[in-house]
Parts: structure tokens; C-alpha cells; sequence
């Protein structure tokens, strides 16, 4: 049999892949596009696996991106349960291995992979009921996992940990949260956010570890989870353990058929990798962005891989990609809700607003608003989004003045 041949394979079906695919089209693209993902599902919105998914809020039906008679009439060829093992790259493009041996040929390759769950690297990390959330599999485990009961210990203070832990303690489940670092979300926000937070799961009655470590996960004789020892020899009971320990992109292939690779695969603005019919897009790359002159940026949120895969589908064309727009990202958390707007990484200081409910802190480098951290106020994220977009800023010595909105103190500028 001839080997079937696509004239841009998307390896990938997530966010990120379907992005590229669905813009191709829009831009006027005719050639064949043929997206190949190794889950057996239609591309789906992970988001709400932390979330709504877990607590029944939402079903299956409501994850899916697109119709299938919607790809169909795009003519997006989409493959689905099989995964690529390996990518040959030539001048004119290469060919696409597949775990069964299968191949397809390409003219151009799109790698939209994402992540996969980190790892715990510690004893007991294999027994049944230690879970990780990355899939809708996985989802699916865990929600079943929770309706049996707990008590539930999630290791990760983080969105997806914090995510998971809000969720199952509103279904009147003990939780437990294990944090090795001295406060929730260390990597991704400043002090203040950070103790909101603490604050607001701690009154919702969830069990918040700070400063501990996980040195092993105890089992039952028939190799079930039953506990979580921590450093200092404490072992709080578990009948489910959910490992929340942020992601590793998933670049195999793409150091396999040596395009450079740090953390994810690198990429250029408009998603070029260091192959000329190679982009890639979403959790799986690193790249420079005008939010943050001078570093590589991981950043993993739909909004970017969505923008990602808009500058992909335009360098595949050959043509400009659109601005960027300031990275933004949300965390439903039980009855909490964060927002992020800007990329406070490399701030020179910040200024917080807190109000009973709600917090804002405003991040700023040599003068200027470059981000917001906000938790249960919407208003003020949407008016640092904008204002960032824009290159406002607002006066640093008055920021912190309550009596007037930061709506407001945009408007009267610095
Ligand atoms: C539980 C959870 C909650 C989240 N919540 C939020 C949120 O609240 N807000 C927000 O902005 N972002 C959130 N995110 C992040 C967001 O979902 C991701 O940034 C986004 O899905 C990235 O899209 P992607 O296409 O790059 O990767 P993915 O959506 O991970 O898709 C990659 C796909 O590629 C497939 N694949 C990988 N390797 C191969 C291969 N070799 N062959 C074939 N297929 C392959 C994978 O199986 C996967 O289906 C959340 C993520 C998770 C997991």
C-alpha cells in the first residue's frame, strides 16, 4: 500500500493542534491536513477536568473543542489513538512513524504535543490509587475515585493541585494539601496571593502543609495507597493521593529528530522551530515573548496555545503572524476565582489591594504596570489586561489607595 501523505501533519490533537489546524483553514489553506493525537477522543478542553468535570458539573459531551461534523466539513483529517513514535525530517519535509510502524509522509510538520504530568520521585508512587491529572482518562479515575470516598491527600500546591483539593472539598471529602515550599503557588505568585489563598482553603476546611516534603507513599498488602509519610515522619491516611507537581513538556520527538530543545521545544515568535518545515506550538515549546524581552517563557494556558497556534498556521502560509496579546490565565478554585494578566516574572516590586473577599497585586518593573495577580475580582483583571496591552501604567504611590478603583487610577495614568 502506498504511504498515505498529508500536506501539513499535526502531531498533536489538544489545544494547540486543533488551533493550527482550525486557522489554516481560515487563512484560506486547501491542502490536506491530517492531525494525528495518541488519546482516543476528539480534541477537548482540559480545563474543566480540574474542575466542573470532577465535581459532575460538567460531562463529556461539554469538553469537546469542535464537532466532528465540523472537522469533517473543514476537511481536518484527524487520526485518532495513534501515537507518533518518531519524525524523519528532510529538506522537503519527512515522514511520521507511528507505535504500530505505520507511517505518513509530510510536507509539513506541526508538533503540538503538550505535557505530561510530572512525576514523584519517591517509594509507593506506582500503587493503585496515586493519580495524576493530565487526560480525561485520567479525569475519569479520579472522579470515580472520589465518589468512593476519601480521605484524599493531593501532593502540590498549585493550580491543578489547589484546583483538585477545592473541588473534592466541596463534595464533603477530607483533604489534605502537601506543599513542600513555604507557601501555595511559590512559582507563580507573589507572597500576598499566596496567603489569600491559604486563608480562603483553610476556611473552606482543607488541611494546608506547608514546608513538607513527601518521602514515601504507604500500601496496603494488596498494593493499594493507604498513606503519605512526610519528612518529619508524620503519615497522614489516604485512600486516594493526587500527584500535582506541575508538567514536563513533552519534546521526545522532537530531540529524536534534532531540532534544539531546553525545557520545551524552542521556538521563535512565529512558532518556527530550528527546522524550516517544522513549527510547533502550546505546552510542548519555550519561547521569547514581548512580555518578557530576553528569556524563554514556558507558559502553559489555553490562551497561549491558542495564540500559538494562530502565529504557526501563519508561518506554515508563509505569512506574518499576528501580535502577540498579554498572556492571561484563570483558577477556578471552589467558590475562588484567579486571574493572571501580564507576566509578572522579573517585576522590581508590587502593590497590593486587598479588600475582604479579594485581592489584586499589581506587579511593576522600573515604574511600569506590567501584570496583575487578582483573586474573586474580574474587574480589575480586565483592566490591567487592557491597560498592559496598551502600555499604561498607573502612579506606584497612590496603586494601593482603596477609596479609588484601579479602572481609575488608570485613567489618571502615572
Ligand atoms: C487539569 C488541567 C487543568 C487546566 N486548567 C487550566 C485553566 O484553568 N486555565 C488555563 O488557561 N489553562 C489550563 N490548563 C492548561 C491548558 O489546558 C493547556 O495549556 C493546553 O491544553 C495546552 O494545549 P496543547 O495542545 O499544547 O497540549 P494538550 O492539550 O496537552 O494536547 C497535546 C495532545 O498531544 C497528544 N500527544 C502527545 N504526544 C503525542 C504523540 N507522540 N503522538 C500523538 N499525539 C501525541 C497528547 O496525548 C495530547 O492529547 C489546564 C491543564 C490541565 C491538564
Amino acid at each position: 500500500m502506498a504511504q498515505p501523505h498529508a500536506d501539513v501533519l499535526i502531531v498533536g490533537g489538544g489545544e494547540a493542534g486543533l488551533g493550527v489546524a482550525d486557522e489554516l483553514r481560515a487563512l484560506g489553506f486547501a491542502g490536506t491536513i491530517t492531525m494525528a493525537g495518541e488519546e482516543p477522543r476528539l480534541p477537548y478542553q482540559r480545563p474543566p477536568l480540574s474542575k466542573g468535570y470532577l465535581s459532575g458539573d460538567s460531562d463529556d459531551e461539554s469538553l469537546e473543542l469542535r464537532a466532528p461534523e465540523y472537522l469533517r466539513e473543514q476537511g481536518i483529517d484527524v487520526w485518532l489513538g495513534r501515537r507518533v513514535a518518531s519524525v524523519d525530517l528532510t529538506d522537503q519535509g519527512g515522514s511520521a512513524v507511528f507505535d504500530d510502524s505505520t507511517s505518513v509522509a509530510f510536507d509539513r510538520l506541526v508538533l503540538a504535543t503538550g505535557a505530561v504530568a510530572r512525576e514523584l520521585p519517591v517509594p509507593g508512587a506506582e500503587l493503585a490509587g496515586v493519580h495524576s491529572l493530565r487526560s480525561v482518562a485520567d479525569a475519569a479515575l479520579i472522579r470515580d475515585a472520589l465518589r468512593a470516598g476519601g480521605p484524599l491527600v493531593v501532593i502540590g500546591g498549585g493550580f491543578i493541585g489547589l484546583e483538585i483539593a477545592a473541588t473534592a472539598r466541596a463534595r464533603g471529602l477530607s483533604v489534605t494539601v502537601v506543599e513542600a515550599a513555604g507557601r501555595l503557588l511559590e512559582r507563580v505568585c507573589a507572597e500576598p496571593l499566596s496567603d489569600f489563598c491559604l486563608r480562603t482553603h483553610r476556611a473552606a476546611g482543607i488541611d494546608i502543609r506547608l514546608d513538607a516534603a513527601v518521602v514515601e507513599l504507604v500500601g496496603t498488602d494488596v498494593g493499594a495507597v493507604s498513606g503519605v509519610r512526610l519528612a518529619d515522619g508524620t503519615l497522614l491516611p489516604a485512600e486516594v493521593v493526587i500527584v500535582g507537581v506541575g508538567a514536563v513538556p513533552a519534546t521526545g520527538i522532537a530531540e529524536k529528530a534534532g531540532l534544539e530543545c531546553r525545557r520545551g521545544i524552542v521556538v521563535d515568535p512565529a512558532g518556527r522551530t530550528t527546522h524550516p518545515r517544522v513549527v510547533a506550538a502550546g505546552d510542548c515549546t519555550e519561547q521569547p515573548h514581548p512580555h518578557l524581552e530576553g528569556e524563554l517563557l514556558a507558559i502553559e494556558s489555553v490562551n497561549n496555545a491558542v495564540e500559538q497556534s494562530k502565529a504557526a498556521a501563519h508561518t506554515l502560509l508563509g505569512l506574518d503572524p499576528p501580535a502577540r496579546g498579554v498572556p492571561w490565565f484563570w483558577s477556578d478554585q471552589g467558590g475562588m476565582k484567579i486571574q493572571i494578566a501580564g507576566v509578572s516574572h522579573g517585576h522590581d516590586g508590587y502593590v497590593v489591594r486587598e479588600e475582604a473577599e479579594r485581592i489584586t497585586v499589581l506587579y511593576f518593573r522600573g515604574g511600569t504596570l506590567i501584570a496583575a495577580d487578582v483573586a474573586n475580582n474580574p474587574r480589575d483583571f480586565m483592566a490591567v489586561k487592557r491597560a498592559v496591552a496598551e502600555r499604561r501604567t498607573v502612579d506606584r504611590e497612590r496603586a494601593g489607595d482603596l477609596t479609588r478603583s484601579v479602572k481609575d487610577l488608570l485613567r489618571e495614568g502615572a
